[in-house]
């Protein structure tokens, strides 16, 4: 490698290489440095138990504890820095917090091609800004490229390529006469997309929108959570672009705005450039290719990138000017990793803010638990619980639009109605009313496939998963058996398996079946199915949606992909079919992810001018989540709600975390887990003194898929009023967990704040 003539000279003392290293061990790893040119922070290429690895560097040293002769030396160094302290320290907190190696944290932020054994190179281009004032006779007459450009460049600041572009085909001969008088500079900057600025006017904010704009806007300096709690339709994006425009004419300020899911980056992202069109704007989600996610993490980390619009695993995207967090739909599960460190996103985003002493907005028009409980404390509530409100709370209670209203929202008792292959009468009736008008209608089913369940009505076989302790779904277009939890496909068979009969009758519903009922019921209309099955294509969702909004489709049917987040103005029903499974779920957290669900798909109809009309079909229609749903009243339903947590003990009036293992055989995860729990009660009863607060430990069970991918599990929970307590039982547990006799036979995992079991 060419030493870089701008790096600090490197300090021929320090001939110890720190690094972490992607490997589940929670340490530094020590190398020699044979004279290369290194830096705190630089990838490294370093030999590990017989492979190379990429590294980062931690800390360079001048001794080491193992003896020199041992260490073996650094072979590669990149140039450049993924990190800067900030990062670092953030990642350091998750590591610790969330009981994950540390090494293995750090490098899993990155961007697969910073991972790779390989210069990392992104597309560069130049950007534009004045450097000293252009005398007045320095522009004549006639030269009207000139004057614009320099128009242009008063007007941003600093310009880059694509704008300039827009003067006039010929503006580099009139710019680079700016240049050559010294009138301009010109810098390098990582390549990004350029943004159309829109045509269309920005709306004026009602009082609620201005309330909350000003709010924020009076407190940008300093830490503080908000929670933007605005019902469907209520314009909470318009208050974001408000804050961003504000915020971002601080020269260099950058903002991050996290989404929950991919689907809803691609509206978001047209709209933020189209009306933030002044501000370099890069997306990171999986969707992207492998370079585009370097090219737009580069543009972010160096501080090109003003504005980053990304889900989940943009949180640790370094941001060296972050001034604005915003977590839209902060409610969704699908902030919560599932996988490696088991990070919650909006969690991890009020760390970030804290440590960068900035604002994070939260919205939603149905707040987790959780940020409600921290938005409205506990009225009052005492004990062990009692907590005083950490976020303030601001509240969108109308619709944006002038005529748009919130839906009526009806329920269909389905033990007086009796849904026939899925759709009861009314629905039915309504369905058809809609097709008359030339309106349009969404049908609301959480079940892809065609039907749940495979049945033999001789011997009740039910058609399992071969894998997991799941029913198999039967997919009936791609001829298949599919599992939902493992993606393990068998045949149908063609007769039971198990009786010889070849009646097998799929039971239940699912959107391909109600797809194929409705295009029974009404052949004239035009019927799309939105679910994981149908959109796979990364534009698929786009392309499909804007066949709705150019009047395309009649009759709608999709899982909660289509729940978020869309706008359809000419959707005047909603028809909601079987959701009563999640009514009396074990999952205490069920009934409120029914509500958000619920509310969100609701939130759909009646957007435009024409009124919208929710349909429920359910066997329980005097259950309470429906009553507070008809009145669209959260805060009454989430009240409820966390009363009935704070009295049970369950979060968010307490913490918990979960120790999962798995192993091909039960009795190995049952006998490690059995010690575990002992183990843990004897460290609580010996240190009953020094913890705040003695977590529960509870004893080992199996979770609802028992049997996941041929792994048999089983988990043991710990909870505890204090998170302090919580987090110092958690450390001995990772030391005891390492230790365990079992511990190379038994998968396991913390998993902090836990969503699922
Ligand atoms: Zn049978
Ligand atoms: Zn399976």
């Amino acid at each position: 490698m060419c030493p870089d003539v701008s790096l600090p000279a490197a300090d021929p003392t320090a001939s110890i290489v720190r690094v972490v290293l992607d490997v589940p061990l929670d340490r530094w790893f020590d190398y020699v440095n044979p004279g290369l040119p290194v830096r705190e922070g630089n990838r490294v290429v370093v030999p590990f138990a017989g492979r190379q690895l990429v590294g980062i560097v931690m800390a360079l040293a001048t001794e080491s504890d193992v003896p020199e002769h041992k260490l073996k030396a650094v072979l590669q160094v990149f140039d450049d820095v993924p990190f800067d302290t900030a990062t670092l320290k953030l990642l350091r907190f998750c590591a610790d917090y969330y009981h994950y190696p540390f090494g293995q944290t750090v490098l899993a932020s990155l961007p697969l091609r910073l991972r790779q054994i390989k210069p990392a190179v992104s597309r560069k281009m130049w950007v534009y800004q004045l450097a000293q004032p252009i005398p007045v006779d320095f522009v004549g007459k006639r030269q009207q490229v000139l004057s614009r450009l320099i128009a242009l460049l008063q007007q941003h600041g600093e310009c880059n390529e694509a704008m300039l572009a827009k003067t006039s085909a010929s503006w580099r001969k009139a710019m680079q006469g700016l240049l050559d008088g010294g009138y301009v500079s010109r810098r390098e900057v990582i390549a990004t997309r350029p943004s159309m600025p829109a045509s269309d006017l920005a709306p004026t904010l009602n009082d609620e929108q201005a309330h909350a704009v000003n709010a924020i806007l009076d407190n940008l300096h300093g830490f503080q959570p908000w929670l933007l709690f605005g019902v469907t339709g209520s314009g909470k994006t318009e208050v974001y672009i408000r804050l961003l425009e504000k915020v971002l004419t601080e020269p260099q300020a950058q903002a991050l705005i996290m989404v929950p899911e991919i689907n809803l980056t691609p509206q978001l992202e047209s709209r933020f450039r189209s009306r933030l069109s002044q501000f370099a704007l890069v997306t990171l989600h999986s969707h992207l290719s492998e370079s585009e996610r370097l090219q737009n993490w580069q543009a972010a980390q160096s501080g090109t990138a003003r504005i980053v619009i990304g889900t989940r695993l943009s949180i640790f995207t370094p941001m060296p000017h972050l001034k604005l967090m915003i977590l839209d739909e902060e409610h969704d599960t699908s902030y919560k990793q599932q996988d490696g460190m088991r990070y919650h996103a909006r969690d991890v985003a009020l760390v970030r803010a804290k440590q960068a002493n900035i604002p994070v907005v939260l919205g939603s028009a149905t707040p987790s638990l959780e940020s409600w409980y921290n938005a409205i404390g506990d009225r009052g509530q005492s004990g062990r619980a009692a907590r005083k409100p950490s976020y303030r709370l601001l509240t969108l209670s109308r619709r944006a639009a002038a005529q748009a209203q919130l839906p009526r929202i009806f329920c269909i008792d389905t033990t007086h109605s009796p849904p026939e292959a899925g759709l009861t009468p009314q629905l039915k009736h309504a369905i058809e009313l809609r097709l008359q008008r030339g309106e349009q209608s969404l049908l609301f089913i959480n079940r892809r496939g065609y039907a749940p369940v495979l049945h033999c009505s001789a011997c009740q076989w039910l058609a399992d998963c071969r894998r997991c302790s799941a029913k198999a779904v039967l997919h009936l277009r791609q001829r298949v058996l599919r599992c939902h939890h493992c993606g393990d496909e068998q045949p149908i068979p063609v007769q039971c398996p198990s009786c010889g009969n070849p009646d097998l009758r799929p039971v239940g519903q699912a959107t391909q079946r109600i797809e194929e009922t409705l295009q029974q019921l009404f052949p004239q209309a035009r019927v799309a199915r939105v679910d994981r099955d149908t959109i796979q294509a990364k534009d698929a969702l786009t392309e499909l949606l804007s066949a709705v909004h150019a009047g395309k489709v009649d009759i709608l049917i999709g899982t909660q992909m289509l729940a978020k987040g869309h706008d359809f103005a000419n959707l005047t029903l909603v028809g909601v079919l079987d959701t009563d499974s999640a009514l009396y779920s074990p999952d205490y957290r069920a009934s409120e992810r029914l509500f958000a669900q619920l509310m969100q798909v609701a939130g759909r109809a009646g957007r435009g001018d024409k009124p919208g009309e929710v349909l429920i079909q359910t066997a329980f229609p005097q259950h309470a989540l429906f009553a507070a749903l008809r009145e669209q009243n959260y805060a009454a339903f989430a009240d409820d709600l966390l009363q009935e947590r704070i009295a049970m003990q369950f979060p968010p009036a307490t913490y918990i975390a979960v120790m999962k293992a798995e192993a091909t055989d039960y009795s190995l995860v049952e006998r490690f887990l059995t010690d575990f729990s002992q183990a843990a009660r004897q460290y609580v009863t010996e240190h009953a003194v020094t913890l705040v607060d003695q977590p529960l430990i509870y004893d080992p069970v199996r979770p609802g898929i028992a049997r996941l991918n041929r792994m048999e599990r089983g988990y043991v929970m710990l909870q505890s009023a204090h998170r302090g307590a919580l987090q110092q039982l958690l450390q001995v547990a990772v030391e005891w967990s390492n230790a365990h006799p079992l511990q190379a036979k038994i998968r396991w995992i913390i998993d902090v704040d836990a969503l699922e079991y």
